[in-house]
């Protein structure tokens, strides 16, 4: 327990600008999934904690909203400057408790200060509009306000980024929040807090607790202290919390699962795109929502790939994320490993190849091997359901518009990437892909500035860009007779 900093090693809620230990019966424990060993534990949050929480929010939000814009960007970019000077430990709390290397913990740190800095940009945004008057002394305002307290659920998967985002523009709107990071890893969520209260947000703007997660959503979300949700997860608990919300007329931002599809096209560079798919599928052993997972790859270029990122999925460093140099830790929780046996025992009762890894490594922790599975059917359980670890399934295609055929064909729509130096048919994938987010000759698609989200069932509404802050405001319409 020493390798966390003091304030973690019995971790508490955030209620009320406090640090407050949970006083319910139950208890929690947080585990470091690159060994299995106790990290910490917790006690739950009883009945009247997350009743306390709620009434925080609400006097939180009382006050934050009458805060002018550019004084709620001044709090949310002094947060993101502390989140830089602290970012070595900060970093390695994320990464004893999820899992991924310090290298990715770092630079999920960075693209979660970005946003913060993006968005305390964007409070000053929040632009209404006068509408050319019927009548004369008469003053026509379209005015934008913020939503109200918000409930964010936020995924294990990118414990700094998942809650960073939702925090970042419900604040900035000049919304209140009760966040609830997952309960397997919420100290970076607490780490959150702890920026923010330095950087001077007051209290009650921002209250953190966790615990049972069916509890919480659901007083969370029936409480009329809450008006707006925001999920980040799978599209199970997704669908779950969405019909709560919808019972109330509540409105829901979610960022569900996606299963990407990859179009790789024959007049493609292929070490080029081996070389942005390759950290793309690997990072965070395969935990995140826009992994490349189904690669379609064209018949003349299908050997040739396969051959290629098997090799180079064969020579990644898999280990203690806390070690030097290691490029892949281990999958976030215990509860992973059988799922891949799953995918895995499937793929190969259906006479797909495992062309390299698909197995657990015989080593303490959560370990599985970069795994590639090349000839695949469609009707494979690789090929229809999210495998959310370091699994590729690669299978061939003929012509561009059964490629596109088979990269829609799933009820998810999230991230999809193409491949190919035809301007032509580049232009009929970007077109033809039924996703929130494309990428063609590139695997990076999450950056502050442009919106994050999927379509179909893999959620609505978007994170980040201008439409991030729109999801937490109100539309207003003043009719002003003078
Ligand atoms: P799961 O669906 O059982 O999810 C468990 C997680 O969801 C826990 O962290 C828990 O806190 C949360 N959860 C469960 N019930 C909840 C409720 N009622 N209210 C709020 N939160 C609740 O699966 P898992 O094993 O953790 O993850 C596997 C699947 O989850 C993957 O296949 C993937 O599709 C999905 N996932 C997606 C994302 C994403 O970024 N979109 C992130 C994490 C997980």
């Amino acid at each position: 327990m020493a390798l966390l900093p003091e304030f973690l090693r019995t971790p508490t809620f955030f209620i009320d600008g406090a640090w407050r230990t949970g006083t319910g019966d139950g208890e929690g424990t947080i585990v470091n999934p690159a060994t299995g060993e106790v990290l910490a534990r917790y006690r739950s949050p009883s009945v009247d904690d997350i009743d306390a929480a709620l009434e925080a929010a609400g006097r939180g939000f009382s006050l934050w909203r009458r805060v002018p814009a550019i004084e709620r960007g001044a709090v949310l970019r002094r947060a993101a400057t502390l989140m830089r000077e602290r970012l070595d430990e900060y970093a390695r709390v994320l990464t004893l408790e999820e899992g991924k290397p310090l290298a990715e913990a770092r630079g999920e740190w960075q693209v979660t200060a970005d946003m913060f800095e993006w968005f305390a940009e964007e409070a000053r945004r929040a632009y209404g509009r006068l509408v050319p008057a019927r009548a004369e002394h008469l003053q026509q305002q379209v005015v934008r306000e913020p939503i109200g307290p918000v409930a964010a659920f936020a995924a294990w998967n990118f414990p700094a980024r998942n809650p960073g985002y939702k925090i970042a523009a419900a604040l900035a709107a000049g919304c209140s929040c009760v966040v609830k990071p997952a309960e397997e890893t919420p100290l970076t969520c607490l780490l959150l807090a702890q920026a923010l209260a330095d950087a001077g947000l007051p209290a009650g703007v921002l209250n953190v607790l966790y615990g049972d997660p069916t509890e919480l959503s659901s007083r969370l979300i029936a409480s009329p202290v809450i008006r707006k949700i925001s999920f980040t997860g799978s599209t199970r608990v997704g669908q779950l919390l969405a019909v709560q919300a919808a019972q109330l007329a509540k409105p829901a931002t979610l960022e569900l699962g996606g299963q990407a599809p990859v179009l790789v096209f024959d007049d493609a560079d292929i070490d080029h795109a081996v070389g942005q798919l390759l950290p793309s599928k690997y990072r965070n052993a395969g935990q995140t929502c826009i992994s490349p997972t189904r690669f379609f790859v064209q018949e003349g270029s299908y050997a040739r790939f396969v051959e290629a990122f098997a090799r180079a999925s064969r020579a990644l460093r898999v280990g203690d994320g806390m070690g030097d140099a290691v490029q892949m830790g281990p999958l976030f929780h215990e509860r992973r490993l059988p799922e891949m046996q799953r995918f895995v025992e499937d793929a190969i009762a259906r006479g797909a190849r495992v062309a390299c890894g698909g197995e657990q490594r015989a080593a303490a922790g959560y370990f599985w091997e970069p795994t590639v599975v090349s000839d695949l059917e469609d009707d494979a359980l690789l090929m229809q359901a999210e495998p959310f670890g370091p699994i590729a399934a690669i299978a061939p295609f003929a012509t561009l518009d059964e490629g596109l055929e088979r990269a829609n064909a799933l009820p998810y729509g999230l991230g999809a990437y193409a491949f190919t130096t035809s301007l032509r048919t580049a232009q009929r994938v970007a077109g033809g892909l039924e996703a929130g987010m494309i990428g063609i000759n590139t695997a990076k698609l999450s950056h502050a500035e442009t919106p994050f989200g999927g379509v179909k069932q893999s959620g609505h509404g978007s994170e980040g860009g201008t439409e991030g802050l729109d999801a937490y405001l109100v539309t207003k319409s003043i009719s002003l007779a003078s």
